[in-house]
C-alpha cells in the first residue's frame, strides 16, 4: 500500500526518501486536535508527511524521525 498524505495528498515515493509519514498519535487527546486540524472524523489510517511539521517538532536524539508529544500538524 502506498503511503499518502492526507493533508496534500504527497505519496511516498523513491522521489522523496526524506519524507517521513506520521499516523495519527496514540494519545486519544492529541490525537482529537490531529483530527480537528485535518478535519476529520476518524484517524485510523491517516497519514501525514514530516512537511507539515517544523524541525524543531522533532526528537533530535532519535536516529528514526519521531515526532514529539503534544504536536500537531
Ligand atoms: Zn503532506
Amino acid at each position: 500500500m502506498v503511503k499518502t498524505c492526507c493533508i496534500c495528498g504527497f505519496e511516498q515515493s523513491a522521489m522523496s526518501p526524506d519524507l517521513v509519514f506520521h499516523s495519527t498519535p496514540k494519545d486519544p487527546v492529541i490525537c482529537k486536535q490531529w483530527l480537528k486540524v485535518l478535519k476529520k472524523e476518524n484517524g485510523k489510517g491517516l497519514l501525514v508527511c514530516s512537511k507539515h511539521f517544523k524541525p524543531e517538532n522533532y526528537r533530535q536524539y532519535c536516529k528514526k524521525p519521531l515526532l514529539k508529544k503534544n504536536v500537531i500538524p
